[in-house]
């Protein structure tokens, strides 16, 4: 798996995707992820990337060429054409479905917006979808591209030790997780539950089912419909 992301700043993206399970990761080889700066793109002598609205209003948008010019370097230097995605509170809202679907593609080009957003002209022309992060808006689309990245990437074969470590989890299952103990046995007077310490595997696997029902229940009964419905 191969992720580009093109961002007005390449290094906000790099560290924090050059650290922890992603950092190590890509070290390993086990996923490729590259940013680009879209200025490196542009011609303008100023390195401009973007310029005042048609129509008037607040803000800048940023211009076609420069994302353009990016696009055309990754598909060129990759000698293929990647999935490409505009982070976008327009967008669809990401979820742990798309992540998962995501993660079988082998090319993966995510664009981020600044200001306020880019020509609708290079959308358009280049973007196979536009992803949201959630119904709020934040200054740039870094945040959400590292978002789908860290989401997409971890599902990726070589990233984490094995696939149970998400399979297992909330959302991916269908049910929230149940909750996790570690040592001590008792902290400030609270124990852990006497079945995580019997070591009789069915009994822990059946308690930890009932926790997940019980709080997916409780906190997020629209999945729990779901869930019961499959
Ligand atoms: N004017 C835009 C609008 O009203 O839809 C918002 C622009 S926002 C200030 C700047 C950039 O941040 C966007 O182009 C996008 O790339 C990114 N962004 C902001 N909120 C986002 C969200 N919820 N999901 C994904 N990207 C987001």
């Amino acid at each position: 798996m191969k992720i580009e992301i093109a961002t007005l700043f390449p290094e906000m993206c790099e560290a924090v995707l050059g650290e922890s399970i992603i950092g190590r990761a890509r070290k390993k080889g086990a996923i490729e992820l590259k940013c680009r700066n879209i200025r490196d793109y542009t011609l303008d002598k100023h390195r401009r990337v973007d310029d005042i609205p048609y129509g008037g209003g607040m803000g800048m948008v940023m211009q076609c060429d420069p994302i353009f010019n990016c696009y055309n370097a990754v598909c060129n230097e990759n000698n293929a054409k990647p999935h490409t995605i505009y982070m976008s509170p327009k967008g669809k809202i990401f979820n742990q479905e798309k992540a998962v679907e995501l993660s079988r593609r082998d090319f993966i080009f995510i664009i981020c917006g600044h200001y306020e957003g880019v020509d609708q002209r290079i959308i358009d022309k280049i973007v196979d979808e536009e992803i949201s992060v959630g119904d709020y808006v934040l200054t740039g689309g870094e945040i959400p591209a590292m978002i789908v990245t860290d989401a997409v990437a971890r599902m990726c074969d070589g990233v984490l030790s094995n696939s149970q470590c998400f399979e297992d989890e909330s959302i991916y299952s269908g049910l929230l997780e149940y909750p996790h103990y570690t040592r001590p046995e008792i902290w400030q007077g609270e124990a852990v539950p006497s079945v995580l310490l019997s070591g009789h595997h069915k009994n822990i696997a059946e308690w930890r089912n009932s926790k997940s029902l019980e709080i997916t229940k409780e906190r997020r009964p629209d999945l729990f419909d779901k869930y019961q419905k499959k």
